[in-house]
Order: structure tokens, then sequence, then C-alpha cells
């Protein structure tokens, strides 16, 4: 195969479900109209991208042993790609995105499975989802959950995607098509969120050693748990998982009251409970609320500043970015 090589992998916002994926628990994820395409052509053993939101280009070599040290830093994320991948022939072409970088719209995600697809990556969705997590791992150093990767993988047009992280199953549900989902940026850049991540995953990771795996566990046993700040993240990651099934059934059956109030219980539990939300992000949860044809809005993503995702009648707010339930990634050659 010579021809010329399209892939694209979609961008994801995570409509509730939020620190729950690395506990084996429940995430509703959205892949995005938003994402990533790279384009280009196979041969040779180099891989070179040049990138339209980029000023370097990446030049690669097929084997790499260090895809942290990779200048510019962006080439980590596909060095991570390439070393997880060995593919056997290069690749010359272009990455361009149309979800924002650094938003919280999981750019990262994005680019790793396009890179992958145009690389040649084949195989399931769910492989495809687990190369990008370990790529994402390695250049970011985040010890980042699958969520990301899989919503990008396994996109449903016109639908979220309800999640199991203990068995990583994936099923779409259906977005009501007048209900729309807008993405605001808090203006704030995420700080800390490397370090602070890798903190509240240990401290899940603790707090199942003492009481069982989380997603099988209740509050009645978060009361077991002696250190407080564990039974606070705890009581998140569990209150989380079952806000997540609530949510799937008042999706359902299109009851945006319900959609809201959950919502805001979500955003309440990030704040109070897991301590990742930010006064800039509250004030901003807060402001969207008390606009008429707001239902709900919380902080998306890992928190520390980035984005807030909120459900709205059409056209009800002029500001953020308006994004549809997209198909997953794919490619095509010519
Ligand atoms: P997010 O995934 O929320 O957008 P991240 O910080 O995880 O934010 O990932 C953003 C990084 O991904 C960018 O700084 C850049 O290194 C890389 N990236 C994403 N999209 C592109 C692109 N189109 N071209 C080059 N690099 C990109
Ligand atoms: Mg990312």
């Amino acid at each position: 195969m010579t021809g010329d090589i399209a892939a694209f992998a979609p961008g994801r916002v995570n409509l509730i479900g939020e620190h729950t994926d690395y506990a084996g628990g429940l995430s509703l994820p959205m892949a995005i109209h938003l994402g990533t395409t790279v384009t280009g052509v196979r041969g040779g053993d180099r891989i070179r991208l040049t990138s339209a939101q980029q000023d370097e280009a990446v030049d690669l070599p097929l084997t790499i042993d260090d895809p942290t040290t990779v200048e510019p830093a962006w080439g980590r994320y596909v060095a991570g790609v390439v070393a997880e991948l060995s593919p056997t022939t290069g690749f010359v072409g272009e990455v361009s995105s149309t979800v924002p970088l650094g938003a919280g719209l999981s750019s990262s995600a994005s680019l790793e499975l396009a890179v992958a697809l145009a690389l040649g990556f084949h195989g399931m969705p769910r492989s495809l989802a687990e190369l990008g997590q370990r790529a994402e791992q390695v250049a970011s150093g985040v010890p980042c959950g699958l969520m990301d990767q899989l919503a990008s993988a396994c996109g449903t047009a016109g639908h979220a995607l309800l999640v199991d992280f203990t068995t990583d199953e994936v099923r779409p549900v259906p977005v009501p098509a007048d209900l729309e989902v807008v993405v605001v940026h808090s203006g704030q850049e995420r700080r800390l969120a490397g370090s602070a991540y890798a903190e509240r995953r240990a401290s899940v990771e603790a707090a199942a050693a003492e009481i069982g795996a989380l997603h099988d566990a209740d509050l009645a046993d978060v009361d077991r748990l002696t250190d407080p700040v564990l039974r606070r993240r705890a009581r998140h990651v569990i209150s989380e998982d079952a806000r997540v099934r609530a949510f799937t059934t008042a999706l359902a059956a299109d009851d945006r009251p319900r959609l809201g109030e959950l919502l805001l219980a979500s955003h309440a539990s990030l704040r109070d409970d897991f301590d990742v939300s930010t006064e800039v992000l509250d004030a901003l949860v807060a402001r969207l609320c008390a606009i008429p044809g707001v239902w709900g809005a919380r902080l998306t993503g890992a928190g520390f500043g980035g984005c807030v995702v909120a459900l709205t009648e059409p056209g009800t707010l002029g500001e953020g970015w308006v994004v549809r339930p997209g198909p997953g990634a794919f490619v095509s050659s010519s």
C-alpha cells in the first residue's frame, strides 16, 4: 500500500464520572466532532511530521529508546506511539487539529490515536486505546487512566459512552439531539495536574487496599477507613459511580432537571471530597448555572483549572465550544 493515508481521531468531553477510571468505576465520556487528522504517505525509515498547531517539525527514527527526551516536546506523544507500535516503515505527513490543545478536550489522546492509525496500527478499538494510554503515560509522565483514549477509539455519532473500567466494556447511550453540550474554558491553566493526579490515584489505591475495590464498595464501607482524607477520596469515587448510573437513566428519559442536579452534585463532590476544583472553576459553574436554559454544569477533566461542561437548551450560551457526539477514530487510504 503506497497511497495517501488520512487518519482521524476525536477529542472527548467527559459528561460525568471523573477520577473513576483508574478505580475500576464508571464514566460517561463522549467522543466529540472535533479531533486530530494525520495525513501523509508511508515509506522510508523516518517518521517526519509537521503540525498546523506547532512551529517545529518532528523527525524520528523507527526505533526509539526514550520518548521523554524527544524535541520538540509534542514529538514525545508521537515517539510514545512509535515506541509502542514499532512500525516497520516510516511516514511523512502533517498533523492538524480542530480540537483545542491543552484545554481538557484530549487533544493528546486524539493525536496519539490518529498517529497510531496513520503509522499502520491494526486491531480492535480497545487495543488502540491501550496503546495510546501507554504512549501518553510515557510521554507525559502522568499515570493516566484509559478514559480519554477509550472514548476516542470507541466514539459513536449521536451517543455518549458508558464505560465500565473494571471490564473496559463500552455501551453507547443516545444523547438527545436538541440537548446542547457546551465546554467553557475557565481561563485557568491546569496546574499541578501531573503530581496532584498521581497523588489522588495513590489515595484511591490506598483506600482500595483497606476496604477492597471501590467499585464493589458502598458508602458504609467508607466509614471503616481510618484516615479522614482517604474517606473523602473514596466517598467521591463511590458516590460518583452512583451518579453515573443515575445520569445514564436520566439521559434515556431525557430528564433534564435531573441531569443538571447530577452535574452539580458531581462538581460538589470533586470540590469537597476529591479537592480537585478551584475557586475559578467553582465561580464559573455558579455563573453558568444562573443562566436560564442551562440545566447544570461541572468541572470536566482532571481539574485544577481547565474546562467546565454544561448541558443547555440549544443556543443558550454565547461562549465556549458547542460539542456534538461524533464517531471514533478511523483511517482511510487512497
Ligand atoms: P489536552 O489533551 O487536554 O488537549 P494535554 O496537555 O494532555 O491537553 O495535551 C496537549 C499536548 O498534546 C500539546 O501541548 C501537544 O504537545 C500535543 N498535541 C495535541 N494536538 C497536537 C497537534 N495538533 N499538533 C502537535 N501537538 C499536539
Ligand atoms: Mg491530554
